[in-house]
């Protein structure tokens, strides 16, 4: 994906610095084969070397219509989590029989809207929303198949704002007898529903296999218990997403096989033994298809050296293009990208240009000495950049570049100032 040439950083053959040029900075740019390389690393490991599963892009990494239409070209499912993503699917005629709905508060426009498309599943994630959906199934005569997304009360290794599987989370159903059989038992009876099973997503940027085994074994127990006291076969187990990718040298992911067969191994080992059928089985990665696909281009402008303690230097963007560092330390490498191939003996912070003391990009970055005018590259920005892009400052959202067949193209346009003030009235 990337090489240097005469000391400037390539991506997929094309030049970052004319695509700076061209653009302008800040800029999200995607490499389409990188993304479809991620898509067969799912395909061989998982897809099809068990049959009777699915793989579901978890569209808020980065929700286009683009994205949606590779998804569709490739086979994968999608799954949406609110009305604007269920939208942006439509939009991109997507087929509702591969889409699934996720999370915690759907509102009642949102799932009028997904049992209008015909969406084919919906993650129910508490109580009150089975009982919401149940009645709008009612009153428009449809029938949906859901999964109830459990709380499987594991805590993962990975940042506390990021862990979602924990007992005390706002996610799921919680794993308690008393909560739980009565509200299967309702659902099977229900003429508004076909249960299909159990979903859980224990956190994201997991780079062990932990969490996901010990909710596994969570979700066992529920498959056996419903057949032992309904007599039902679970249909359908979703193990959600969460597969790390490396963002640091520091980190060291793990490949989709490490954490599909022993998952695998062990639920079909289960079955066996308790004599039940395998359900269908399906996951849900987010950042593991495009988070390494992508990187952000800015600008350097202003470096403020503070003697003997640390130098800054600013960037053209910052929380308003990539707001993970800000919300949850989040840990990015970078390039200065007009001199790639220059040793890297200076260590400096990037910080972004907004208001706030938390918008630093980077701390502690090893480059080359920076100098006003120079372009950055921030590696593996794909996932939860562009889609958690905001306007504060009154900012504006940079435009999306997909490197395709070695050529540029541009697939979402910079915002505008008057794209700013648009909806405002007076
Ligand atoms: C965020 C999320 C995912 C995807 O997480 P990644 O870390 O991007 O793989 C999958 N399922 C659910 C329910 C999520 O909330």
């Amino acid at each position: 994906m990337f090489k240097t040439n005469e000391n400037t950083l390539f991506v997929d053959g094309v030049s970052t610095l004319e695509l700076a040029d061209t653009y302008g900075t800040p800029l999200y740019v995607y490499s389409e084969d990188q993304i479809k390389r991620n898509l067969n690393e799912i395909r061989t490991s998982f897809l099809q070397k068990y049959p009777n599963t699915h793989a579901a892009y978890a569209c808020k990494a980065f929700c286009t219509i683009y994205m949606c239409q590779l998804l569709n070209q490739e086979g994968f499912w999608i799954d949406v989590v609110s009305g604007g993503e269920l939208y942006t699917a439509i939009k991109a005629q997507f087929p509702p029989d591969r889409i699934e709905f996720n999370g915690n508060n759907k509102s009642e426009e949102e799932l009028l809207m997904a049992l209008d498309y015909g969406v084919e599943r919906i993650v129910v994630d508490n109580v009150s929303e089975l009982y919401h959906l149940e009645k709008l199934c009612m009153k428009n005569g449809k029938k949906v198949k859901i999964l109830f997304r459990i709380t499987p009360e594991v805590s993962s290794d990975t940042h506390d704002h990021i862990a979602t599987g924990k007992k005390d989370s706002k996610f799921g159903i919680p794993l308690n007898d008393e909560i739980l059989y009565p509200l299967i038992e309702y659902t099977l009876k229900s003429a508004a529903f076909e249960f299909l099973g159990f979903h859980f997503h224990v956190g994201s940027q997991l780079l062990d296999t932990k969490s996901h085994l010990s909710a596994l074994e969570v979700i066992l127990d529920l498959m056996l218990a419903t057949k032992q006291r309904f007599d039902y076969d679970i249909k359908d187990f979703n193990m959600g997403g969460g597969f790390g990718i490396k963002y640091t040298d520091s980190d060291r992911p793990l490949g989709i096989s490490d954490f599909v067969d022993p998952i695998m191994n062990r639920m079909n080992e289960f079955c066996r033994e308790n004599n039940l059928i395998r359900p269908h089985v399906s996951m849900e990665p987010g950042r593991f298809i495009i988070g390494d696909a992508g990187i952000q281009l800015y600008r350097i402008g202003n470096i403020k050296e503070i003697p003997d303690l640390k130098t800054y230097v600013s960037v053209d963007g910052g929380m308003t293009d990539n707001m993970r560092p800000g919300l949850y330390g989040a840990k990015y490498d970078a390039i200065i990208a007009n001199k790639a191939d220059d040793p890297k003996n200076s260590v400096v912070d990037i910080s972004g240009k907004c208001c706030e003391s938390t918008d630093i990009l980077i701390k502690n970055l090893k480059c080359t000495k920076p100098e006003t005018g120079d372009l950055l590259a921030v590696y593996s920005t794909g996932a939860y950049g562009y889609a958690m892009a905001n306007n504060y400052n009154k900012i504006r959202i940079p435009p999306v570049v997909v490197i395709k067949d070695n050529k540029a193209q541009l697939i979402v346009r910079r915002q505008s100032y008057d794209d700013l003030i648009r909806n405002e009235l007076l």
